[in-house]
């Protein structure tokens, strides 16, 4: 069967930025997938062109198999059936939420338009603030209504760029949480951009790591964690060492230790947890450390060599201390950097 979308090395160039540079992406029924990079990779880019609301220079969007978007084909936003919500929300402000719910349902007769407007903001968990106007909601309560607005049509493939951006602490978590269930509930095809790590990997069953105009890799959180395909695609989800190695006897071998060499390389990609203490490994100098609370970041020197640690701050060595040292091979990636 088609996967519900399908990227193939779209292109987009605005003027000479090229802000999709051969991106390609497969997304899934049911599935929630977390489009992560850093600001200006061309996220929202890529959304507007799955949407329909751009052209693509190159490259091909089929959507259950059929081609939405390529060379000489291009069917209109209101045609795909994709939903979009919109990092600022963009609801209509003279509008209540019930009428913002209605907007994209089309062709239906009035009352019918409105039940499922009210179920979409049911299934939102915003009913209770059906007639109020854009303009007397707070955030998380907007952030709710947009996602009925998109829900509404039962679209098949669902984008949200950066829905929670405009958020934070506890209320943040409080309408991530209930939006991932909406979302889960709906059955969609589900694309949720964010520049933040952790949200990624709390909330998608699978990662799209981004930069420059491109898909670095594409894995569930703990794969695209524990084994990272570049460094770049590596600090996308976190601090990482790039560690000098040489091979010998089928080992990688680095100034912090040695992990199987795998199919080789010249880089060991380490994360800072990697780094652990070991009665027999090889001896680095402790020549920093901050306490971050249950953890304490630490910066080691070995053989000329330094590297970021992280370990429970119950044991964290103090600065000019002398410790040994192993790397722990599940936490690191053989490359060619
Ligand atoms: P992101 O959402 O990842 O922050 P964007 O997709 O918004 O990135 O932008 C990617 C690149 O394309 C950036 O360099 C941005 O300045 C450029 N860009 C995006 N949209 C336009 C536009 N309409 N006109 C000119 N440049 C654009
Ligand atoms: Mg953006």
């Amino acid at each position: 069967m088609s996967p519900a979308l399908d990227v193939r090395d779209v292109r987009r160039a605005y003027g000479r930025v090229q802000a999709l540079n051969g991106a390609s992406l497969t997304l899934e029924a049911g599935r929630i997938t977390c489009l992560l990079g850093p600001s200006g990779c061309g996220k929202s880019t890529l959304l507007r062109l799955i949407a329909g609301l751009e052209p693509v220079d190159g490259g091909e969007i089929r959507k259950a198999g059929v081609v939405v978007s390529g060379p000489g084909v291009h069917l209109p936003a209101e045609k795909r059936g994709i939903g979009l919500v919109f990092q600022d929300y963009a609801l209509f402000p003279h509008l209540s939420g019930l009428g913002n719910a209605g907007f994209g349902l089309h062709g239906l007769p009035p009352a019918e338009r409105k039940r499922q407007a009210a179920d979409a903001l049911a299934r939102a968990h915003i009913d209770q603030r059906a007639e109020a106007y854009p303009g007397q909601l707070s955030g998380g309560e907007r952030q709710r209504v947009a996602l009925a607005r998109a829900l509404a049509p039962a679209p098949s493939v669902l984008l949200l760029d950066e829905p929670f951006s405009g958020l934070d602490g506890v209320l943040r978590a409080q309408v991530r949480d209930a939006a991932l269930e909406t979302l889960r509930e709906s059955g969609a095809a589900v694309l949720i951009v964010t520049h933040d790590a952790e949200e990624a990997m709390r909330m998608g069953d699978q990662l799209a790591l981004m930069q420059a105009g491109a898909i670095l890799q594409t894995g569930t959180p703990e794969d695209c964690y524990l084994r990272p395909t570049s460094l770049d695609a590596a600090r996308l989800l976190g601090p990482a060492n790039a560690l000098p190695a040489r091979i010998e006897n089928g080992m990688a071998v680095t100034a912090f230790g040695a992990v199987p060499a795998g199919t080789g390389g010249d880089t060991v990609i380490a994360r800072p947890e990697a780094i652990v203490l070991a009665d027999d490994g090889v001896e680095a100098e402790v020549t920093a450390r901050r306490f971050v609370g249950s953890q304490t970041e630490l910066t080691l020197l070995a053989d000329n060599q330094r590297a970021a640690a992280r370990l429970p701050s119950l044991t964290a060595p103090q600065v000019g201390t002398r410790i040994r040292v192993r790397l722990d091979p599940a936490l690191c990636t053989v490359v060619t950097g």
